[in-house]
């Protein structure tokens, strides 16, 4: 919901509460498929919009998607927001732990929210689950690699609170980090995300994946289109195409081999003939 930090350079924007509802109308009237996860993050923090809590309100008993997933650092989740998170039944909780210590953590993030804060603010949320006789959301706490210098305390401090504790691989982000991760390498040569993912800005605008954090790829806006014709439009579609016919062309996606490793993106779609790609989408379309 909200871009910035190290990954972004860009203007920090936060989607607002009418467009937001907007979108999600659209889902959930949505003809075909039902979506299959609804990801309320890209590469900020959602707990800083704020409208964040009306919007997970906004989606009680909505049903459009079968599963819903919020990534955060839990720095600002509160205990109402906590208790939102779960008397809405969001799926999933993804906590990016950035440091065990304080000092590692404000070298790392520039500010002074201590580590103790933090696993207060999710010990609460797994409290609060406990006691309202829930499974959901699971809580899964990540760190990467190059981030932990003390797994054992890692664990520890989150024992007894997460569902699931990890130190996860650094992925290349598309070039900008040499990470150790990104050397174990598929050859695949289509990338999977465009087929069944939707990055949308808090703009409106669309693209095709989360490592697109400068809106590089643009496919058209959600505000003055419908979800369903970008998702359905002639620039995605052309995206697609180019993509099968020769990934290496496209600027952007030339240097990136975040789908080229199984640990980050399991599908491979290199059997995808172009000819037959072509004539099912027009096919659907009419
Ligand atoms: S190839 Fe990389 S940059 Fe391009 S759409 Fe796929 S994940 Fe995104």
């Amino acid at each position: 919901m909200k871009r910035g930090g190290n990954a972004c350079s860009s203007k920090k924007q936060f989607m607002s509460l009418v467009d937001f509802k907007k979108i999600i109308d659209e889902i959930g009237n949505w003809e075909g498929e039902h979506i299959k996860n609804l990801r309320l993050y890209n590469a900020g923090e959602p707990m800083l919009n704020p409208e964040f809590k009306d919007m997970l309100l906004y989606l009680k008993d909505k049903n459009v998607s079968d599963r819903i997933e919020i990534t955060s650092n839990c720095s600002l989740l509160t205990k109402e927001l906590a208790e939102t998170i779960v008397d809405v039944g969001i799926d999933y909780l993804r906590v990016s732990v950035y440091a065990t210590n304080d000092v590692e953590k404000a070298d790392f993030t520039r500010n002074s929210i201590s580590v103790n804060k933090i696993i207060d603010n999710v010990k609460y949320l797994r409290e609060y689950r406990e006691r309202a006789g829930k499974k959901k959301p699971f809580i899964y706490v990540k760190t990467l690699d190059t981030l932990c210098n003390d797994e054992n305390l890692f664990f520890d401090q989150y024992e007894g609170i997460a569902d699931e504790i990890k130190i996860e691989e650094t992925m290349d982000w598309n070039g900008t980090i040499d990470a150790p991760g990104s050397k174990k390498m598929t050859g695949k040569k289509i990338c999977p995300w465009i087929f069944y993912f939707m990055l949308i800005n808090p703009d409106g605008s669309v693209g095709s994946c989360c490592v697109d954090t400068e809106k590089a790829i643009n496919h058209g806006n959600v505000l003055t289109q419908s979800v369903k014709d970008v998702w359905e439009g002639e620039a995605l579609f052309n995206f697609q195409i180019q993509q099968i016919k020769d990934r290496k062309k496209i600027e952007f996606c030339s240097k990136c081999d975040t789908f080229l490793n199984d640990k980050f993106t399991i599908d491979n779609v290199d059997h995808i003939n172009l000819d037959e790609f072509i004539r099912r989408k027009k096919e659907r379309l009419n």
